[in-house]
């Protein structure tokens, strides 16, 4: 048996509460991203045809994924990048009508001068992935630079949601707000699909 990367294979497992050796786990309360249910999934002494092998031969699997991750990292970064501007968008058409001594929250310049600087941010992020996403239809993706891409638009998309919960005050604390919930969902992205400081590792490979 091969060790390392090389013992690794993708295999297609079809699933049937029937086929022994393969279990799923319960539902895993997410802090946010409620409407996907999220799983793990148990593969114990499970037996699957070697037709079911994915690719020309065995020992692949490892390599397969990895050419799979940047387009993956890419992905993610374009749903912080949309993420991100719809809670700018949305930040900014609450404070043009809510109202606090008087006056709507955009009349205040604090408020303002943060909405600038928000939307700053958001050009920064989509630029970021724009390019990337050039890079790829190209044929230039590599990993460092779908890394850069994800790790941009993760951190700083965050953050974006994070400050954007600000102008709704309590609302913004609520799940039943949109942006309550895009706060909640927003977390996840610096974790999931490689986790930032993965994304700093593999950039760091580059230098
Ligand atoms: C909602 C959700 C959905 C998911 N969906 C999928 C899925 O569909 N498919 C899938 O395969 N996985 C999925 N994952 C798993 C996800 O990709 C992992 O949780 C993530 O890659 C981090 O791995 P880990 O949880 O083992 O953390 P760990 O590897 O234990 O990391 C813990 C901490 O240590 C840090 N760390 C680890 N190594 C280093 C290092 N070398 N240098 C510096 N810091 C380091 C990490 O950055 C992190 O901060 C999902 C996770 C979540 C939360």
């Amino acid at each position: 048996m091969r060790s390392g990367a090389a013992g690794i294979s993708l295999i297609v497992a079809e699933t049937n509460d029937q086929l022994q050796g393969f279990e799923r786990g319960r539902v895993l309360e997410k802090v946010g991203q409620h409407g996907q249910d999220t799983r793990e999934l148990f593969f114990s002494d499970m037996r699957v045809p070697v037709r079911n092998l994915l690719g020309e031969q065995e020992g692949l699997g490892f390599y397969q994924l990895m050419e799979q991750l940047a387009r993956e990292r890419l992905a993610i970064a374009s749903v912080c990048s949309g993420m991100a501007e719809a809670a700018v968008l949305e930040a900014i058409r609450y404070t043009k009508e809510r109202e606090a001594f008087g006056k709507p929250l955009i009349g205040f310049q604090h408020n303002r001068f943060a909405l600038a600087e928000l939307k700053a941010e958001v050009l920064s992020i989509k630029t970021t992935v724009d390019y990337c996403v050039q890079s790829y239809i190209d044929g230039r993706n590599d990993p460092a630079t779908a890394s850069m891409a994800k790790l941009i638009a993760a951190d700083k998309g965050v953050s974006v949601v994070d400050r954007c919960v600000q102008f709704f005050g309590g609302y913004g604390y609520m799940m039943e707000y949109p942006i309550g919930r895009a706060y909640a969902a927003a977390r996840v992205n610096k974790i999931y699909g490689g986790t930032s400081e993965i994304m700093k590792e593999i950039i760091s490979r580059s230098l």
